[in-house]
C-alpha cells in the first residue's frame, strides 16, 4: 500500500486512473480524458510552497483557491484535527445537539464578526452556505407575511458558488451556459468595475452614481415588494479581483435600506483577514444582514462554511419556529466537529501570528512592487487589489482598454509561463486577468519572488 493506504501505483498508472475514473470539477473534460490537461498531482506542501510528485516546488500565490490563508503544513491545525477525530469524529447538530468544537467556534466567530450579528449556521462550503442564505431570506419573508418578496439581486461578475441557486447568483456566463441558469428568481445588476466602464463615467464618484441608478432602475422595474435581498462580495473575486470604487458600498446600502432589501455580504474570500481586516464588511463599512463564510474559516484544512445571521434575521427565524415548528433545513455534516476543530485552531493561529496584519502590510507591498514592475508595460491595463489580493489585467490597447481576442488566451498563456517560473497564479475565468491571493504568511522576499517571476512571464508572452 502507498502512504495514504491506497494501492501502490506507478505514475503512469495513476495518470491512467485519473483519466479513466476521476470527474474533475471546473475542467475541460475532453482534454483531460485525452491527457491534454496539466494533470499535476500535488503531494506535499509547507508555508507558501506546494510540491508535486515529481519534486517540483511551486510558490502557490493563489493559496489553493484563495483558501489556505494560514499557509500549508500547520501542525497546530493538523493536531487539532487528529485529536478531534480520535475523540469524536462525528456527531450531528440536529435538534439542539452540539460538540465542544462547534459551540466554541460559533462563539469565536461572533467575537470577531460585526456587532449586530447573532448566530452562526454551519455548512460545508461557500455554495451550500449561500443556498442556506437564500432559503433563510425566503423563509423570513414568508414568516413576515410577504410571500411575493423573494427575488435576489446579484452583480454581473459576482461569484457565489455553482449550485442551482448559487450558480444563478454567480454572474459569469461560464457558470450559466448549458445549465439552464440563471433561475427566474435571480436578477443581475452592474458590476462595480470602474476600469472596464470608464467610458460611462469620468470619475469614480460618477461611476458609483451610475451603479446606484442602475440598481434603482432594476428595483423600479421589478418592484421593491418582489425583491428580498442583494448579495455581493466586498471585493469581486473570481469575476476579476475588482475592489469597488470609493463610496460604492455606502451608496448601495442606502438604496437597499430605502427599499427594505436585505444585504448578504459574501465573505467567503474576504472573511477572516484577506483584506487586512477581520471582515471585508469592516473594511468597507458594510452593515450586512447575513454574512457568508467558508474558505478562510478553516484555511481549507477541513471543509466548513457558515452563515452568520444578524439579530434582525434571527428574531424572525425564532418567531417562525414558534409558529410553525422546527426549521426544516440542515445537512448531515452541518457543524462537523472535525471542521470545527480545524476552525478553532485556525482562528487561534491567525491571532497568535498576527496574520491579518501581515495580510494587510505584505499585501500592500506585493501590489506596490507589482505596479512598479508592470504598471508601465504597454499591455498591462491595470494592477489592482486590496489587502492580500492582487490582479494584473492585460489589454491589447492601453488607451481604449480593448481586450485581446479571447482566442489568443493571453491570461492562460501568462499563467502557464509563470508556472514555468515556479509560481502559481490564477487566470481568472473572464477576461485576461491574472489573480494573486497568496497565503497571509507571505514574506516580503516571497512577494519579490512572485513579482520577478511575473515580470519574466509577461515579457515571455507579451514582449
Ligand atoms: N462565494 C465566493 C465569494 C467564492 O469565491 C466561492 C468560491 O470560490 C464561493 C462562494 C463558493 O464556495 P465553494 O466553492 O466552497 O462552494
Amino acid at each position: 500500500r502507498n502512504r495514504i493506504g491506497g494501492i501502490m501505483l506507478r505514475n503512469d498508472q495513476l495518470d491512467q486512473w485519473d483519466r479513466e475514473c476521476f470527474f474533475h470539477p471546473s475542467t475541460h473534460l475532453a482534454q483531460h480524458a485525452r491527457g491534454e490537461a496539466p494533470n499535476r498531482v500535488i503531494r506535499t506542501a509547507s508555508g507558501v510552497f506546494i510540491e508535486d510528485r515529481d519534486g517540483n516546488r511551486l510558490l502557490d500565490a493563489f493559496a489553493g483557491l484563495y483558501c489556505v490563508n494560514v499557509g500549508y503544513g500547520r501542525q497546530e491545525i493538523a493536531e487539532a484535527i487528529a485529536t478531534q477525530s480520535k475523540e469524536l469524529a462525528y456527531y450531528h447538530a440536529y435538534v439542539g445537539h452540539g460538540t465542544e468544537a462547534s459551540i466554541t467556534l460559533a462563539k469565536m466567530i461572533l467575537d470577531r464578526a460585526p456587532k449586530n450579528m447573532s448566530k452562526v449556521y454551519f455548512g460545508l462550503g461557500g455554495s451550500d452556505a449561500n443556498e442556506t442564505n437564500v432559503k433563510l431570506v425566503w423563509y423570513m419573508n414568508n414568516i413576515l407575511g410577504r410571500p411575493e418578496k423573494k427575488k435576489i439581486i446579484s452583480r454581473w461578475r459576482g461569484y457565489h458558488g455553482s449550485g442551482l441557486m448559487t450558480g444563478s447568483l454567480t454572474g459569469l456566463e461560464l457558470f450559466h451556459k448549458k445549465f439552464d441558469l440563471p433561475l427566474a428568481q435571480v436578477i443581475h445588476t452592474e458590476a462595480p468595475y470602474y476600469y472596464r466602464r470608464k467610458d460611462l463615467a469620468q470619475s469614480e464618484a460618477d461611476f458609483v452614481a451610475h451603479c446606484v441608478a442602475e440598481l434603482e432602475a432594476l428595483i423600479e422595474r421589478e418592484g421593491a415588494d418582489t425583491i428580498a435581498a442583494f448579495i455581493g462580495e466586498p471585493v469581486l473575486g473570481t469575476g476579476g479581483v475588482v475592489p469597488p470604487p470609493a463610496g460604492y458600498w455606502a451608496a448601495i446600502q442606502k438604496v437597499l435600506n430605502k427599499h427594505d432589501i436585505l444585504l448578504i455580504a459574501d465573505e467567503v474570500v474576504t472573511g477572516f483577514g484577506r483584506l487586512g481586516t477581520m471582515f471585508g464588511s469592516d473594511h468597507y463599512g458594510i452593515k450586512p444582514d447575513i454574512i457568508t463564510i467558508a474558505k478562510g474559516l478553516t484555511s481549507a484544512y477541513a471543509p466548513l462554511s457558515g452563515s452568520i445571521v444578524s439579530d434582525k434575521v434571527w428574531n424572525v427565524l425564532e418567531r417562525g419556529t414558534d409558529e410553525f415548528g422546527a426549521i426544516g433545513h440542515g445537512w448531515t455534516y452541518s457543524a462537523h466537529p472535525i471542521g470545527a476543530a480545524a476552525g478553532v485552531a485556525n482562528l487561534n493561529l491567525i491571532d497568535d501570528l498576527k496574520l491579518v496584519e501581515n495580510a494587510g502590510t505584505v499585501g500592500a507591498y506585493l501590489r506596490k512592487s507589482m505596479t512598479e514592475a508592470l504598471g508601465n508595460h504597454s499591455h498591462v491595463g491595470e494592477v489592482r487589489g486590496e489587502g492580500m489580493l492582487c490582479a494584473v489585467e492585460f489589454v491589447e490597447d492601453k488607451d481604449d482598454r480593448a481586450f485581446f481576442d479571447a482566442s489568443k488566451k493571453i491570461g492562460p498563456q501568462v499563467s502557464s509561463a509563470l508556472l514555468s517560473e515556479g509560481v502559481i497564479a490564477r487566470a481568472m475565468p473572464q477576461g485576461d486577468i491574472l489573480g494573486f491571493a497568496p497565503p497571509f504568511c507571505l514574506s516580503r522576499e516571497e512577494a519579490d519572488t512572485i513579482v520577478a517571476a511575473v515580470a519574466r512571464a509577461v515579457r515571455a508572452v507579451l514582449g
